[in-house]
């Protein structure tokens, strides 16, 4: 960390390094050069002032000892007793990153009703699951969970804290990673380990045109969130062997959060669970493109999504949108018809078990993704491929 300082004793109050900052971070005020937060510490007034009145300060950073930190965890969360999904997502990632580096699978379970919960967590591969079990957290309450866990990692220190970035999730992930007083980042697509335990967090940035590759290299934990239906969840032990570690409620912290009524939020989750998709891109965006997608959906039995451009034109309604700002999923079948596969859309479907994609254009990036892919006109080879199923063919090209 560094920042800027001037010697009022030096200054003359020429003004100069006004005039040269590019932030507009400098102003005079009461006979004085004030600083603002938009200086970005580029050095610029620091060389251009005459009396060499401006200095660079830095600050030393604290270094954390990694070794002290062992252990990829996740975060469980749950309502009503009932695990999320996202879960086992994450425990099946967390596995597979610690046996990089050696390290255990840990599971944060905080709840009154939790049996299920750590048996969920035990079944999917923790190999310690700690528990805070008690009735004031019944019901789910930022402020609080993020006390309790913070409190918890304090005690635990694990090296990584997975959270599912769900609605719930990217409330308390942020409060726990300001409490542990460490980084995050949210949306994350994929996860790396160096050998140095230092977790790589890939995500699309600048509007999905980059994949920032985000590393945690001064701090610990290293505290991520990660969509539903990112990462495959593994199966079910049928004998785990981890173990379980109850911890006392013991916080004095009193939550600002009254909790008056609970109204579960019906979602329309039908497409993130569904086993077949078919999806319409510009490539087939008017009436007879949109009749031959439903035709086919029809015929496979298939839920009908859309690329966000075909949602913008008012196609269908935004929760049939897949893609970084929609939906994501993970179905056995996928059938692009007419979309190119940007990083947007890939980033919501990219897991899913077989990608067929039709597109006219070869270098489409969709064929980057796809198990099989049909390069034709979709208005020729749709119809065809309906015929055939109609005369009961096979349900795959
Ligand atoms: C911050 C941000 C978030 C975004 N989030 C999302 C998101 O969640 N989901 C999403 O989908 N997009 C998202 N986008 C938009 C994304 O960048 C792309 O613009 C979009 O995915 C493209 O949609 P498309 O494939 O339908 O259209 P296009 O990119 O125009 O592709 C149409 C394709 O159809 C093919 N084609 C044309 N005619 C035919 C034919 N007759 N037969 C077969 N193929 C044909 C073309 O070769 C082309 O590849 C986001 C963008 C930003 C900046
Ligand atoms: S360091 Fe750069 S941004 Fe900050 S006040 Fe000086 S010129 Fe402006
Ligand atoms: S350039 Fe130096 S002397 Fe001039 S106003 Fe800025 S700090 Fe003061």
């Amino acid at each position: 960390m560094s920042f800027i300082q001037i010697d009022k004793n030096t200054c003359t109050l020429c003004e100069k390094c006004i005039e040269v900052c590019p932030f507009d971070a400098m102003s005079l005020k009461d006979h004085a050069v004030d600083i603002n937060a938009n200086c970005k510490v580029c050095g610029i007034c620091v060389r251009n002032c005459p009396v060499k009145a401006i200095t660079k300060v830095e600050t030393i950073r604290q270094e954390v000892d990694k070794s002290e930190y062992k252990g990829i965890s996740v975060i469980a969360e749950s309502l009503d007793g009932r695990t999320h999904p996202v879960v086992a997502e994450l425990l099946g990632k967390a596995r597979e990153l610690a046996q990089e580096i050696h390290h255990p699978v840990l599971a944060y379970v905080l709840g009154n009703k939790v049996d299920a919960v750590i048996q969920d967590c035990l079944e999917f591969g923790a190999d310690v699951v700690y528990v805070v079990r008690d009735e004031e957290l019944a019901h789910f309450r930022a402020d609080l969970y993020g006390e309790v866990l913070a409190d918890l990692i304090g005690k635990t220190k694990p090296c990584v804290v997975l959270t599912g970035a769900t609605p719930l999730g990217r409330s308390l992930a942020p409060k726990v990673a300001a409490r542990c007083k460490t980084g995050l980042t949210a949306d994350c697509t994929k996860l790396e380990i160096k050998e140095n335990t230092d977790l790589v967090q890939i995500r699309p940035a600048f509007g999905g045109n980059i994949m920032a590759r985000i590393v945690t290299t001064h701090t610990r934990p290293q505290c991520a969130t990660v969509r539903y239906n990112v990462f495959r969840a593994p199966s079910r032990r049928v004998d785990p062997t981890g173990k379980v570690i109850a911890f006392k409620y013991d916080t004095e912290y009193v939550s600002k959060i009254e909790v008056l009524e609970e109204t579960p939020l019906i979602h329309d989750e039908k497409l993130s669970s569904a086993k077949r998709i078919v999806v319409a891109g510009l490539g087939v965006n008017d009436e007879k493109g949109l009749d031959l997608v439903r035709q086919l959906a029809l015929k496979l039995d298939a839920s009908l999504a859309f690329t966000r451009p075909m949602i913008e034109k008012g196609v269908a309604s935004y929760t049939q949108q897949i893609g970084l700002s929609g939906r994501s999923v993970q179905p056995e079948l996928i059938v692009t018809c007419g979309v190119s596969g940007s990083v947007q859309f890939a980033a919501g479907m990219q897991s899913s078990e077989r990608i067929i994609a039709i597109n006219s254009d070869p270098n489409a990036e969709i064929f980057n993704l796809a198990h099989v892919a049909v390069v034709a006109d979709a208005y020729d080879v749709l119809p065809k491929w309906i015929e055939s199923l109609t005369q009961g063919g096979y349900h795959a090209l």
